[in-house]
């Protein structure tokens, strides 16, 4: 498994593998073919039909000068549904193309290449494995990172956790629209300062853990700065939680990027194993998967030991299943603000119950996470971030 570095990534919203993606795929392109004058690009499939919502062409204009982006209405077959033809030309002649994926999270693939990765740095392939190397050797899964990424990866972390922490509380000072025709308000700034007559611990707790997920899914939904956690369209779950334990809870900025640590580990199994992208396998591969790293999280800041953290990732995404991605009008806006925020409280949720049934449990995670997949590609592409069903069809 790859470097949590290729996991966690700070850049604009609102999506990572249509904007992300499609911005590395054109970096990709222009230094193949640096004498080209002009590139034709043709997005098929779930790029086709909510890539002007997600913001593709922007990403790839903000890379390639003259460019003419053609979205395939013909329902072309192609290896993966965010998939994108670059075609270099220089005064008229064609130069040469390139079939590139956005497989997911900012990372890409090229058809018929292999790309190169950064080091593999875990030779573990699942969970299982990882929790046999744990056990073995009496190290936490934060002391594992360590012993696979070296000590620089908590540097890396910190500066994961600083951008996450910046969101949140950028996304609580603004106001105002959110961009599109949806007319939506921002929420997040009136969530937090809401008084309510009367609030329990229990829903003060909920309301304030919203108001942080809404804050940095509404700065993805502006284009601002966000981490991919592991997507753009998921990444209000994560920093909620783990801003709630620091900024409520008193957890140490150590214990965060521990966290975080942890966290990663758990996103780095479902994208090897499965898959963090929407368009492949609906949004409980994006907010099913974020709530499992959320819930992963919450459970080391608390010092559960490795079965409970475990079942709580596992809990997270088993409650995830069959998770539909119908964005309204190819925005990132509806469902997904409101779907961090759930995924979120969730996350809370699944903690507490992994705290006292953890020795009950009959699903591995693992078992979890290959039946997400399997779950994902039965999903009819009218509900994976096609805009085709659900409610992108009968809101209108
Ligand atoms: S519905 Fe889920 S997967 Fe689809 S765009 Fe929104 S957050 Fe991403």
């Amino acid at each position: 498994m790859e470097s949590l570095r290729t996991l966690y990534k700070v850049g604009l919203g609102p999506s990572s593998s249509h904007t992300f993606g499609p911005k590395a795929a054109a970096e990709l392109v222009k230094s193949r073919y640096p004498e080209a004058d002009h590139f034709t690009v043709i997005l098929y499939g779930s790029l086709a039909l909510t890539g002007t919502g997600h913001g593709t062409g922007k990403s790839i204009r903000s890379v390639l000068d003259n460019v003419q982006i053609i979205p395939d209405d013909q329902n072309t077959p192609v290896p993966h549904p965010n998939t994108m033809d670059f075609i270099a030309l220089k005064e008229g002649v064609e130069l040469g193309s390139m079939r590139i994926m956005s497989i997911g999270g900012g990372a890409i693939e090229v058809d018929g290449e292999t790309l190169p990765k950064e080091r593999d740095v875990y030779h573990e392939k699942n969970f299982d494995e990882i929790l046999y190397r744990c056990s073995h050797d009496g190290i936490s899964i934060p002391e594992y990172v360590r012993e696979c990424e070296g000590d620089e990866i908590f540097d890396y972390l910190r500066y994961i956790w600083r951008a996450m922490a910046d969101c949140v509380e950028a996304g609580l000072e603004h106001t105002g629209m959110l961009p599109g025709p949806l007319g939506i308000t921002r929420k997040a700034k009136m969530l937090s300062e809401m008084h309510v007559e009367g609030e329990t611990p229990d829903v003060t707790q909920d309301r304030v853990i919203s108001s942080y997920a809404f804050a940095v899914a509404e700065e993805n939904a502006c284009e601002g700065t966000v981490v991919t956690a592991p997507t753009c369209g998921a990444a209000g779950v994560i920093p909620a939680v783990l801003y709630y334990m620091h900024h409520e809870m008193g957890f140490s900025e150590d214990a965060i990027v521990d966290a975080l640590a942890t966290a990663g580990v758990i996103g780095n199994v479902i994208r090897t194993n499965a898959s963090i992208s929407g368009a492949e396998a609906g949004c409980q591969a994006e907010i099913g998967s974020a709530c499992s790293m959320a819930s992963a999280a919450v459970a080391q800041v608390n010092g559960f030991n490795l079965h409970q953290i475990e079942y709580a990732a596992e809990v997270a995404m088993e409650h995830s299943l069959g998770l539909t991605c119908d964005p309204v009008q190819g925005l990132v806006q509806i469902p997904c603000i409101e779907r961090c925020a759930v995924a979120a409280m969730r996350a809370m949720n699944c903690v507490s119950i992994a705290r006292f049934l953890a020795d009950t449990r009959k699903i591995s995670f693992d078992n979890v996470v290959d039946t997400m997949y399997r779950t994902g590609k039965d999903i009819s592409p009218l509900y994976r971030e096609t805009s085709e069903g659900g409610l992108a069809r009968l809101y209108e």
